[in-house]
């Protein structure tokens, strides 16, 4: 492990000013994923800037009737909240499916969509990775390539982001705000997290030194019309094969609104509005189900590894669709 100095900040100017004047410092939050990149000397900061102090641990109601959650809001602060779990239940299941509790308990939401890959080659510091040593290479392409990802990938990388509760934050259209030194703004998640493209090594369009202050959810929360499923190896405590968060509006059977995201295929959350508007006017059964899933996916793209995820995000899609159906009609989901 790379030798660090360590600094502590109490309000957010002071964080920033500190991240900027040591070198390559970066932010700390609950240290779940970023100790582990430290211990892997894939992560090398000169500086660790702690700002588990910060005053950014509230959930505040919005005036637009949505609701803004701080970014140190540990994610099980988030899933437990009577808010959440009343009016966004489809953030609360995404958030316990995920990691266990005691991770879940230090794990802040900035620091959850700032988590990095779990790429095996992008953790094993003795080998080729264009995510962490542009210009090396990917092993993935042709070596083990089970997690990874079947769109949206480029020549240069075929990662997958690993969270599951910004598969259920795209579904639902939050917003992240931001401040830096220049000032604050607010990015839609869809503009958050980037393709790899030729720059894999570059995950979100944050600027550099930006901190995540919070996330604002929309008033729509999709209480009554929701469901994340996620397929992963073992029952729990791991990341997701595939998953999907989707939240519909309807109208009898007809689909009046819907949105769906999928995580584990590509190297951010996976939503296409044009398939979602395609599906509006419909009647929501299996063959208009299947139907969406062939556009969401459409481009899909296997390798030697990790094929078999077409046809398993194809169903996972399906499953979710039927599982929000039967919650409309007041039946008990499984
Ligand atoms: C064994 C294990 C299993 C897991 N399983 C899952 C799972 O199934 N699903 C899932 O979604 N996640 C899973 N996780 C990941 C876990 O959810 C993340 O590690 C966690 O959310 C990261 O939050 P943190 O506060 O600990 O971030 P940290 O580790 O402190 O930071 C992560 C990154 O975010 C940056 N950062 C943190 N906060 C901010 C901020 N406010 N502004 C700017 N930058 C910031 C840091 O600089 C760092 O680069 C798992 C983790 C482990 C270790």
């Amino acid at each position: 492990m790379n030798r660090f100095s360590y600094a502590r900040a109490s309000a957010v100017r002071e964080a920033l000013e500190q991240r900027r004047a040591n070198g390559s410092a970066v932010f700390i939050a609950g240290g779940t994923n970023l100790v582990d990149l430290l211990r892997e000397d894939v992560a090398r900061p000169a500086t660790l800037v702690d700002i588990n102090r910060l005053p950014l641990k509230s959930i505040e109601a919005t005036p637009g009737g949505g609701l803004k959650i701080g970014a140190l809001v540990t994610n099980s602060a988030l899933a437990y909240d009577e808010t959440v779990a009343a009016r966004y239940p489809l953030l609360a299941e995404a958030i316990l499916a995920g990691a266990s509790a005691q991770i879940r308990n230090v794990a802040t939401v900035g620091g959850n969509l700032l988590q990095r890959t779990r790429c095996y080659y992008f953790y094993d510091a003795g080998t080729a990775c264009n995510k962490r040593e542009p210009g090396t290479g990917c092993p993935a392409m042709d070596g083990l390539n089970r997690i990874h990802a079947i769109l949206g990938a480029s020549d240069q990388c075929i990662a997958v982001h690993p969270s599951d509760l910004c598969v259920a934050l795209a579904a639902l259209d939050a917003r992240v705000h931001v401040t830096g030194l220049k000032g604050t703004r607010a990015l839609s998640f869809a503009e958050f997290h980037r393709l790899p493209g030729d720059t894999p090594h570059i995950d979100t369009n944050l600027a550099e030194g930006e901190l995540i202050t919070a996330v604002e959810l929309p008033k729509e929360g999709y209480a009554a019309h929701h469901a994340y499923v996620k397929v992963r190896d073992r029952a729990s405590y791991a990341f997701a094969l595939v998953s999907a968060a989707v939240g519909l509006e309807l109208d009898g059977d007809t689909v009046a609104g819907v949105r769906c995201a999928l995580g584990g295929v590509a190297h951010k959350p996976w939503r296409d509005p044009g398939a979602e508007d395609s599906l509006r006017g419909k009647p929501l059964n299996a063959a208009t189900a299947q139907d969406f899933a062939g556009r969401l996916l459409h481009g899909a793209r296997g390798r030697s590894g990790n094929a078999f995820k077409i046809e398993l995000a194809a169903r996972v899609i399906v499953r979710a669709f039927d599982i929000a159906a039967q919650r409309s009609r007041g039946e008990a989901a499984s």
